[in-house]
């Protein structure tokens, strides 16, 4: 590992998050099986038929500013506190060559948490405009077959300044593939999504998180251009996160695994639904969301 820098010990407010009681997670993958959809999103979508909702607040045909009250009422949001400014001293620093570090969250005292969504399979219009709108940093890791069909759907997100990330070209599990397989898995899924859009995935997450520490995967990584794999503490389900930790609180620094998911793998939620509901339990425990990258050192070139 190679996230020394600091040595700040955490700093929790414990006592504001005893709010959460309730947040049990859904206990499912949007896979079918379980209890039937929860109701009352925290947020519907601001379509439904006819105008949005706050249309009077915005300039038609142009997003409001980031943090601007009227970009998040028309979600029937909350602004979110703005993130801190970036660390001058990055907390993870990558090297050019050798092993690559895991990383499942970045050592900082800032109330920050940061946000990735997945292979990349709902293409929800929406979604772009509630990001163009909202200006929350997320992460993208896309998988080749997921996302070929259009790949044009991330470049309005990635223009928002959110980078693309390698997820493998099937979406395998990696511990299963002898080590040309998973190279190929993760070469092939680089030279696509630098050529889609103009830039090399410096992270790599395997699908699952399936091999993560294991010596194979490590050098298959390595071959391919990643210089870190990246696992997460909480993985968004519907309208709740299941969290790694027992006292079920994001800390400092957690990175949030979520996925590119749509009404069939979430029981009727649609995709903006389920990112406002993930919006909101962060803002209730009193976090921000920040951009990994600010957090990174990419190796020196
Ligand atoms: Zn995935």
């Amino acid at each position: 590992m190679n996230r020394d820098g600091r040595s700040r010990t955490r700093t929790y407010a414990a006592g504001a998050l005893a709010l959460l009681a309730f947040a049990t997670a859904c206990g499912d993958n949007g896979d079918g099986g379980g209890a039937a959809p929860k109701t009352a999103a925290a947020a519907s979508q601001p379509s439904g038929g006819g105008a949005a909702p706050t249309a009077a607040a915005t300039t038609p045909g142009a997003a409001p500013a980031a943090g601007d009250a009227a970009a998040w009422a028309k979600w029937n949001l909350k602004p979110l506190a703005p993130a801190p400014a970036p660390p001058a001293d990055k907390p993870i620093k990558l090297e050019r060559t050798g092993t690559v570090p895991v990383i499942s969250d970045v050592k900082t005292s800032d109330k920050v948490v940061f946000i990735t969504l997945d292979d990349g399979a709902e293409k929800d219009p929406k979604f772009v405009e509630m990001l163009t709108d909202l200006k929350v940093p997320i992460t993208m890791f896309l998988t080749k077959d997921i996302v070929k069909n259009d790949y044009g759907y991330f470049k309005p997100l990635q223009a928002l300044g959110n980078h693309i990330q390698n997820h493998t070209v099937t979406h395998p599990v990696m511990s299963k593939l002898p080590a040309d397989k998973q190279k190929a898995e993760i070469c092939d899924d680089q030279a696509a999504l630098t050529q889609q859009y103009g830039t090399a995935p410096l992270l790599f997450r395997p699908p699952f998180g399936d091999g993560a520490n294991t010596p194979m995967l490590n050098t298959s990584v390595q071959q391919c251009g990643p210089r870190a794999i990246v696992l997460w503490r909480e993985s968004m389900q519907i309208h709740d996160m299941q969290y790694q930790a027992a006292d079920k609180k994001l800390k400092p620094g957690d990175i949030i695994l979520a996925h590119f998911r749509g009404p069939k793998e979430l029981k009727g939620a649609t995709m903006t639904q389920m990112f406002a509901d993930l919006l909101a339990r962060i803002q209730e425990q009193g976090f921000s969301v920040a951009r990994l990258d600010d957090y990174i050192q990419a190796p020196a070139s």
